[in-house]
């Protein structure tokens, strides 16, 4: 089951790449699978809120959650990069991966349910409290949980793959082996102090405090989804992510590959 989803992830994400009408591509997306039972899920409660949801609150007699990043070609961050507000293909980028989020899901369902296996249909985004603008379901969360990546300075993911992207999680009662958590760092502010680049590209100073402000960063996403609103709602910004040393690949890691080929 684990190939097949992996495999039927790939496809939808090529696919969508070559479809005359959506404008986005993709790259290789990284699939992650972690234990329902981990008690990470449980520490959610405490580390985001109270209400947030255990794997068994979504789907009784859940046994896996699979997480997917979708990692966006190297061409809409580049888009973002400049000015203070979020580029256009970066706006219709969010939107057209929340679309094909949708049916990632649905096709990973339909592959369950030809199993006799279970799962949930969980929108990309937008199930969040507006007061507090925490969720109670954090995808990015879900994915560090799954090993697909771990927090950066930004607060955003990041994967082998980079940051720029979007994920998206589907609880199962299928049992699939959890796959490893990489124990490293790889945000060069965490692993060495090396690195604050987001928060110098952010343009509503979020990053600066310490907790992040996170009521300037949404103030500055609903400013793009005014000026985006002609494509739908794209409530985004992404300027930390776009451009940055963790932009498309593990930091720490290719810091640590190019330190060894230089001795
Ligand atoms: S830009 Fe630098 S400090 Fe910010 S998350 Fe990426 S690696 Fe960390
Ligand atoms: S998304 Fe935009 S406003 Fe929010 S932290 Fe990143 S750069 Fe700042």
């Amino acid at each position: 089951m684990r190939d097949r989803i992996i495999e039927t992830i790939e496809m939808k994400v090529k696919e969508a790449s070559c479809h005359a009408e959506i404008a986005s591509s993709w790259k290789t997306p990284l699939v992650g699978f972690a234990d329902a039972g981990d008690p990470l899920f449980g520490e959610l409660k405490t580390a985001i809120r109270p209400s947030h949801g255990l794997p068994g609150d979504l789907l009784p007699g859940a046994r896996t959650v699979i997480a997917y990043f979708l990692p966006f070609d190297p061409s809409i961050p580049r888009s973002n990069h400049r000015g203070t507000f979020s580029s256009e293909a970066w706006a219709v980028a969010y939107i057209e991966t929340n679309r094909l989020i949708a049916g990632i899901n649905e096709r990973i369902n339909w592959l369950l349910e030809q199993e006799g296996w279970q799962g949930t249909r969980l929108p990309a985004t937008h199930n969040f409290d507006e007061e507090q603008l925490m969720s109670d379901w954090s995808h990015k969360h879900v994915a560090f949980i799954a090993g697909i990546g771990s927090f950066g300075h930004h607060h955003m993911l990041i994967t082998d793959q980079g940051c720029c992207g979007r994920l998206g999680s589907v609880v199962t009662d299928a049992v699939i082996a959890p796959t490893p958590r990489c124990e490293q760092e790889r945000c060069l502010f965490k692993f060495d102090g090396s690195c604050r680049k987001c928060e110098q590209r952010c343009p509503a100073k979020a990053l600066e405090a310490d907790p992040f402000r996170r009521h300037a960063c949404y103030d500055r996403l609903l400013e793009n989804a005014r000026l985006h609103e002609r494509h739908g709602l794209a409530d985004v910004c992404g300027k930390c992510a776009a451009i940055v040393p963790c932009s498309f690949t593990d930091p720490v890691k290719r810091a640590s590959r190019k330190n060894r080929s230089n001795r």
